[in-house]
């Protein structure tokens, strides 16, 4: 469950906040002040942390920028004043986001999703980037489903791009016919292990040189197909 952290003096406030954010779903936490609200804010993880600006404690443009020293975590300021607002902003100080008090829940609440989804994607982005399987002129970037042989890029089905995907992530195992059936169509999908054979060729068409001498996806007779390194 996704969790953020209100920095927030005004009891009321903050509880409404809560309120709103837990009947979307979202486990809350409330720290009163600045000072107890950085620690909380850089000791656990959060997904999203909404910061008041005057705070007692620490003021929430030090908590801003202590954070972002450590953090890359979504930060919704909010402040009672436009005029503070439009300081904050010139500042630079990492927030993602600011609202002027008063301002209605289910836009807090809109905002705060809109933020965590863009988060989360940079994030997974981020992680994603390594999910590329090369080997020898073969490369095939599981984030864009894309495969590329010696540069070039073919185009591949879903079911074709699976299949060599995971023979390709399992080098030199050699997997029957029914073993991929299994792992890349659902057990109830129609078809049969016949599937495979046709899907294996397709894929040589488009990933090797000369398909009767196969130099990636190797078939052994008798048991099923490997993919060589
Ligand atoms: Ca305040």
């Amino acid at each position: 469950m996704s969790r953020i952290l209100i920095i927030e003096d005004e009891e009321a406030i903050a509880d409404l906040e809560k309120d709103y954010l837990e009947l979307s779903g979202f486990e809350v936490e409330i720290e009163h002040a600045g000072d107890t609200g950085l620690l909380k804010a850089l000791k656990e993880e959060f997904n999203l942390i909404i910061l008041d600006l005057m705070l007692p404690g620490m003021d929430g443009f030090e908590v801003c920028k202590k954070i972002r020293e450590e953090k890359n975590v979504p930060i919704l300021m909010v402040s009672a004043k436009k005029d503070d607002i439009d300081k904050i902003r010139g500042l630079g100080l990492g927030a993602d986001d600011y609202m002027t008090k008063p301002f209605s829940p289910s836009e807090l609440v809109a905002r705060v999703k809109a933020h965590m989804a863009r988060y989360e994607r940079l994030v997974s982005t981020n992680q994603k980037t390594n999910d590329i399987v090369e080997i020898r002129g073969i490369k095939i970037d599981k984030t864009a489903r894309r495969v590329y042989v010696d540069g070039e890029e073919k185009a591949f089905t879903t079911k074709e791009f699976d299949l060599l995907t995971f023979l390709a992530e399992n080098p030199n195992h050699v997997f029957t016919k029914e073993e991929l059936f299994r792992e890349i169509w659902d057990m109830d999908s129609i078809g049969d292990i016949a599937t495979v054979t046709v899907h294996i060729k397709k894929i040589r068409e488009k990933i090797e040189f000369d398909t009767a001498n196969p130099q990636y996806i190797e078939t052994i007779w008798g048991v099923g197909y490997r993919f060589k390194v």
